[in-house]
């Protein structure tokens, strides 16, 4: 496990030398084909044109999730045909409804000129708001404008500035990037030992990153009735209680995800007391009419106790 975690680091890390902003996915790779939880191994009962096809219902009503997950869907090609234009379509309206991680994908759509007009000044906007909003992409894709010089003056000591807010985030591709710029003495002084710290972060956080990917796919699935999240939290919960750390810190991160917006409407918990779900805990709801539609659409088949 631990070569094979070792091995994934540096693919990120070589996608990051070539400023390739994808290097995420060598992270998610093995979980493309995953068919089963992250933490109990149970089957996952959702197939990727099924999620495609609900969150399409779902973003179609305007929710902002929904249009993220539709075009990261369009983007990638998974559960439908791979469309760049109508994954910058939906990743600028969720962007505009002021969710931070469309923001970052929208401009950098923008900034490639893939399925929209390229347009790094409208870019670096839409990477500053992301930033605003404490999303390291924001800070990272900025870094990367500047160490490039792209649409910017190069400045490598802000690039690395820039970098190193993300990485201390926890974001791994910028602690990959920021290694570099120790590494090649980029924008900072070269520094051998600060460079092998900051990598050896990166991969301790490889594991953790693919839950939280895994979290965030599963998580997100939007086929209300077939969420395998409440059991992957009993489960979770279970061998955390074993003192299993990854288990825990899965957990985290999934509640932590849950934590943030109504499982039905997705309003922010920053404009509401959000509610959870009295039996599993997992869920939250905005009120109790929220609650009672995510019962009936189909929470109470996937609802259970998690403690
Ligand atoms: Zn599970
Ligand atoms: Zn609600
Ligand atoms: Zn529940």
């Amino acid at each position: 496990m631990l070569g094979r975690q070792a091995s994934l680091a540096n693919q990120a890390r070589e996608a990051s030398v070539a400023n390739d902003p994808s290097a995420a996915e060598y992270h998610a790779k093995n979980l493309e084909t995953a068919m089963s939880c992250p933490l109990c191994r149970a089957k996952l009962p959702c197939n990727e044109k099924e999620t495609f096809e609900a969150s399409l219902n779902n973003a179609k009503k305007g929710k902002a999730y929904a249009q993220h997950a539709v075009a990261t869907k369009y983007e990638a090609g998974r559960g439908t045909r791979k469309n760049l234009n109508k994954a910058a379509k939906y990743f600028r309206a969720a962007a505009e409804q002021g969710h931070p991680w469309s923001m970052s994908s929208y401009g950098n759509l923008l900034e490639k000129g893939l399925g929209v007009g390229k347009d790094i000044g409208e870019a670096k906007k839409w990477y500053e708001r992301s930033a605003e909003l404490k999303q390291p992409q924001g800070y990272y894709h900025q870094g990367n404008l500047y160490e490039n010089g792209i649409g910017v003056q190069k400045d490598e000591a802000k690039a690395a500035r820039l970098y190193r807010v993300a990485a201390d985030m926890g974001f791994d591709i910028a602690q990959c990037s920021l290694g570099c710029c120790y590494d090649f003495g980029t924008g900072l002084p070269e520094n051998p030992e600060q460079a092998l710290g900051t990598n050896a972060t990166a991969m301790g956080n490889v594991s953790s990153t693919m839950l939280k990917i895994a979290a965030i796919r599963y998580g997100r699935c939007d086929v209300a009735g077939k969420s395998p999240v409440p059991k992957a939290v009993y489960w979770g919960k279970r061998a955390a209680k074993l003192g299993n750390e990854e288990a825990a810190a899965a957990v985290k991160q999934i509640d932590d995800l849950l934590s943030g917006v109504c499982a039905n409407c997705n309003k922010p918990a920053s404009s509401v007391n959000l509610k959870r779900c009295t039996k599993c805990r997992v869920f939250r709801y905005c009120g109790r009419d929220c609650q009672r539609e995510h019962w009936k659409a189909g929470h109470k088949l996937d609802c259970c106790k998690t403690d």
